[in-house]
């Protein structure tokens, strides 16, 4: 018997009436002739509420105690979607995390999931059990409950689905599937039907919050198809593609995108600070010199641009995460000596602004028509990375709004 995974993200679960919802769209895929395993979130706001509490006594906690602490949420939804599904005749059990158990490294608050045993799970489900699974959690090396990050029972799902083989993981979310750009700004956004791991990747980690990151490499590596789709919505309508498609967004490996579009989406991130080192010697080893202190510390870099050098000295600039701004220019500052800048000059208000595309491996022209468009409108582009699916510019983040809307209409993503 196929087997599906159905995750349920917080506002999906948000109160009891939803999970009666939710219990009767799982009672349908078991009714469809599924073995469902469903992967929950806590309730919208009860994860934050938990971490609230914890820093309210100490902002710096011990992450094994913060871990036992925000799991909690998790619990709860399980044990409520369990007994909802009971009401409707549906036999099914809640799971934790330790219970199956999802076996995970020891680094609490951001756990990587290491192994989940899924012989007892698997049992249950072909006796014709819901398997109800709480996302987020797993059980350490020292026996001790860890979570997965923020936003981390995507990857439960993720993770379930491979571990089972399951046909097909849905992830259930207030949104109805991944769309050309932000729909809050470009209200000429559309919904994609299909869109491949390796775009869907790019722009989860550009800030379009669809997808947990780390769930889509998840889901790349073990090539587990993910539909993205509203739990708002009836479960039993066609989907683009006719009668056995289903209505969100499918994300899953470019061979079964036949048209490979340029651009599919444009993505962006409010999430970058940009700092420039002025005047280091143009010579061996100055890259390093930067680079490496902010490596050591843990420290992301990102975009990266160094100047034509004059009389034998350059500028750098490059962006960090706005969470690690001030980490970042304090490593900087402490390795003057070494580094040898005259000066440290930031810049917080920027914003990334990214076109991607698969298509884009066999297309030329693609940056030009972005740096055109721009143009067009004024903006000026501060910082440019690309890969090879993407283009990336750092720009005034005053020009967001306008930035995007230009670029939708450039690469013809307005829907008709
Ligand atoms: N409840 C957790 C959070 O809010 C995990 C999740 O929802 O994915 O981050
Ligand atoms: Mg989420």
């Amino acid at each position: 018997m196929a087997r599906l995974v159905m995750k349920f993200g917080g506002t999906s679960v948000g109160d009891v009436e939803r999970i009666q919802n939710v219990a009767r769209k799982v009672k349908q895929e078991v009714d469809n002739g599924y073995q469902v395993a469903v992967v929950l979130s806590a309730m919208s706001g009860t994860t934050n509420q938990l971490v609230g509490y914890a820093k309210e006594i100490a902002p710096l906690h011990d992450a094994r105690e913060y871990d036992t602490i925000v799991a909690a949420g998790e619990q709860i939804t399980v044990g409520l979607l369990s007994i909802a599904l009971q009401e409707l005749g549906v036999p099914a059990r809640s799971w934790l995390g330790w219970q199956i158990p999802i076996r995970t490294d020891a680094i609490h608050g951001s756990a990587r999931i290491a192994e989940i045993e899924t012989t007892d799970l698997l049992n249950r489900m072909d006796q014709g059990m819901v398997a109800v699974v709480a996302g987020f959690q797993g059980l350490g090396p020292d026996n001790r409950i860890t979570t997965l990050g923020r936003g981390g029972s995507d990857t439960s799902a993720v993770a379930v689905a491979a571990a089972i083989g399951a046909e097909r993981c849905d992830i259930y979310t207030d949104v109805d599937g991944v769309y050309t750009c932000d729909p809050r700004i470009v209200k000429t956004a559309s919904k994609l039907d299909r869109i491949s791991y390796e775009e869907m990747l790019e722009m989860a980690s550009l800030g379009a919050k669809v997808l947990q990151t780390r769930s889509v490499e998840l889901a790349m590596v073990h090539k587990v198809r993910l539909q993205v789709r509203s739990s708002f919505e009836e479960n039993n309508q066609d989907g683009p593609q006719g009668k056995n498609d289903t209505p969100g967004t499918l994300v899953c490996d470019e061979d079964e995108i036949v048209e490979k579009a340029i651009v599919s989406g444009i993505a962006y991130s409010r999430d970058e600070a940009k700092i420039t080192v002025t005047r280091v010697p143009d010579t061996p080893g100055v890259a390093a010199s930067i680079f490496g202190p902010l490596a050591d510390a843990a420290i992301n870099v990102d975009m990266i641009i160094q100047n034509v050098s004059e009389d034998n000295h350059t500028d750098m600039t490059f962006t960090v995460p706005k969470s690690e701004f001030e980490r970042a220019m304090k490593v900087l500052e402490d390795n003057k000596p070494d580094i040898n800048f005259v000066e440290l000059k930031h810049d917080p208000d920027v914003v990334k602004v990214s076109v991607i595309g698969i298509g884009m491996r066999s297309h030329a022209g693609v940056a030009q028509k972005m740096f055109a468009a721009l143009a067009e409108k004024g903006i000026n582009i501060q910082v440019i990375s690309t890969s090879e699916i993407k283009v990336s510019v750092l720009i005034a983040s005053e020009y967001t709004e306008l930035a995007l809307r230009a670029l939708h209409n450039t690469y013809d993503l307005d829907a008709a």
